[in-house]
């Protein structure tokens, strides 16, 4: 047990380490659990230099088709008006945006920590893209209409001091596109590989914030804003994290040191993009699981939520 405050919801308590973590070999951290918003951390939070080496090498492969096709749909089915300014924080190759660009007549703009993205963002795609942490970059204040934080609050050190520089950066009524892990189904794993080997598991996407549903719910609203809808997704993963469907048979050297490989980023295949978006057939998908998302009883499994925030007052 360790004295700690929460970052989350500021209580001071004993909390139990659940597990010891690490983002790079051999430097290990403790994984503590809040005994009063059940949200769990890496304590102590990683250095500077340590989260900088973690996203090095090929942390930023993704899947460029994918990311752009659905950010030609974003455009097209969540963006309310046709146009704005939108600001997408860790923006990885930027080709998310590049779809935004391309389908609407919003102003993108990226920022990533890496500065080797950001370069690439700006030399790609011709966006406007800026490298470090948000706090860093010095924004103006309420210049965005919306903001995306896609898989992001959970790798950074100060999550609400993030929240409240995203509330800085809208404009009044602006959104936020939340997307973050259930923490209670992510953490599963991790917990599971320290006492099957009594070692630090590695995480391989990086994160330090494991929430609970309950503490983003109540973090969103002390920063002033509100929830204008919820939305809980990839079910099949959240099954396997509790046991109801067998590991993928790679679970454990995931979580395991290894050689990174390195792969080689692939073009994008337009005609293949445009053929998907005349086809609409992603989208018809989406709308399908859409609607099974929201069976009740079901969300508190599922590995990610999705959240769409509006900035009170
Ligand atoms: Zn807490």
């Amino acid at each position: 047990m360790t004295q700690q405050i929460c970052p989350i919801c500021d209580c001071q308590n004993k909390m139990p380490s659940i597990a010891k973590i690490a983002l790079l070999p051999d430097m290990d951290h403790d994984l503590l659990a809040c005994t009063d918003c059940n949200t769990a951390f890496m304590s102590p939070m990683p250095e500077h230099d340590e989260l900088i080496k973690f996203y090095q090498g090929d942390y930023y492969q993704t899947n460029n088709q994918k990311d752009f096709e659905n950010g030609i749909w974003f455009a097209t089915h969540q963006l309310q008006k046709k146009q704005g300014r939108l600001l997408d924080i860790g923006c990885h190759t930027g080709h998310f945006i590049a779809g935004i660009d391309s389908a609407s007549e919003w102003d993108v703009v990226g920022t990533d920590i890496s500065e080797d993205v950001v370069n690439y963002v700006k030399e790609q795609h011709q966006l406007e893209a800026y490298s470090g942490e948000l706090h860093s970059l010095k924004l103006d204040a309420a210049s965005f209409d919306a903001i995306r934080v896609q898989d992001v609050l959970e790798h950074v050190c100060d999550p609400k001091a993030f929240l409240q520089e995203c509330h800085r950066l809208l404009k009044p009524a602006g959104d936020i596109f939340l997307s973050v892990p259930n923490g209670e189904t992510d953490r599963l794993p991790i917990r599971r590989y320290y006492q099957k080997f009594q070692r630090a598991a590695l995480t391989p996407p990086g994160h330090l914030f494991y929430f609970s549903k309950q503490a983003i719910n109540d973090l969103t609203q002390q920063c002033g804003f509100s929830i204008t809808s919820m939305h809980s997704y990839h079910f099949r993963s959240g099954f396997r994290n509790h046991g109801w469907l067998p590991q993928k048979k790679s679970w454990v050297q995931s979580y395991t040191p290894k050689n990174k490989e390195n792969k080689q980023s692939k073009p994008l295949n337009m005609a293949q993009i445009n053929k998907n978006a005349s086809q609409g057939l992603r989208q018809y998908w989406r709308r399908i699981r859409e609607n099974f998302y929201t069976l009740p009883g079901w969300q508190k499994y599922a590995l990610d939520i999705q959240i769409h925030l509006r900035k009170a007052g």
